[in-house]
C-alpha cells in the first residue's frame, strides 16, 4: 500500500489579512483566489481564523472543493475560534510552530493584501528562500498596487547594497489572483 493514499494534492499557503481591508477589491480578490486554488486542483493551507480575508479565501476554496487546512495556535483557537470553512484544523503551541507547520504543509505561497502578520509571514518565507533553505515559489497578489511600497523598499535595499538583485527572482508579483496562480504554476512546474 502506498504511504500517501489517496495521493496528497499540492497545497498553496495563502497569507492574508485578519481584517478585510478598506477596499472591497481585497475581499473579492480573496474569494477569487480561493476558487482558483480549488479549480486548479490545489489544496489550501491558511491561518485558520474565522476572520477577515483569511475566512474569505477559506470559504471560497472549501466551497469549490479544495481540502482546506487551517493552522491555528491554541491561544487564537481559544480567543477567536477556527473558521467553519475547513477540512481540518492543525493546532500549534506557538506562532513560531504555526509558521513552521504552514511551511511544511505547503508547496508554494501566495500573499494577498494584509497587515503586519501577513507582511511578516511573507518576508520570512522570502528570508528562508534567500538562505537557500527552500525553493518554494512566493507570489504577491498586488491588488490595486497594495504591495508597491514594499516593492519600492526592496528596490531601495538593492540600490543600497543590502540585498542581491537575484532575490527578486524568488519573489513574483502578479496584478490579479489569476495571474498569481499562473506565476506559481510556472515556477513550480507541472502539477
Ligand atoms: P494581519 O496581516 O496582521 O491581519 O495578520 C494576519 C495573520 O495574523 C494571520 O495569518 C495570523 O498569523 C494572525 N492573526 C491575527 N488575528 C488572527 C485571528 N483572529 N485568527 C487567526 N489568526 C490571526
Amino acid at each position: 500500500m502506498p504511504q500517501d493514499f489517496p495521493p496528497k494534492r499540492p497545497a498553496i499557503c495563502v497569507f492574508c489579512g485578519s481584517s478585510r481591508g478598506a477596499d472591497p477589491a481585497y475581499a473579492a480578490g480573496a474569494r477569487q483566489l480561493g476558487r482558483l486554488i480549488a479549480g486548479h486542483g490545489f489544496d489550501l493551507v491558511f491561518g485558520g481564523g474565522a476572520i477577515g480575508l483569511m475566512d474569505e479565501v477559506a470559504a471560497s476554496a472549501h466551497e469549490a472543493g479544495a481540502s482546506v487546512t487551517g493552522v491555528l495556535p491554541d491561544f487564537l483557537h481559544r480567543r477567536v475560534g477556527p473558521s467553519r470553512h475547513v477540512t481540518q484544523i492543525v493546532m500549534t503551541g506557538s506562532m513560531h510552530e504555526r509558521k513552521a507547520r504552514m511551511f511544511e504543509l505547503s508547496d508554494g505561497f501566495i500573499a494577498l493584501p494584509g497587515g503586519i502578520g501577513t507582511f511578516e509571514e511573507t518576508v520570512e518565507m522570502l528570508t528562508w528562500a534567500q538562505l537557500e533553505l527552500h525553493a518554494k515559489p512566493i507570489v504577491l497578489v498586488n491588488i490595486d498596487g497594495y504591495w508597491d511600497p514594499f516593492l519600492a523598499m526592496l528596490d531601495k535595499m538593492i540600490v543600497e547594497g543590502f540585498i542581491e538583485k537575484s532575490l527578486l527572482t524568488m519573489l513574483r508579483v502578479a496584478p490579479t489572483p489569476e495571474d498569481a496562480i499562473e506565476e506559481l504554476i510556472s515556477l513550480a512546474g507541472p502539477i
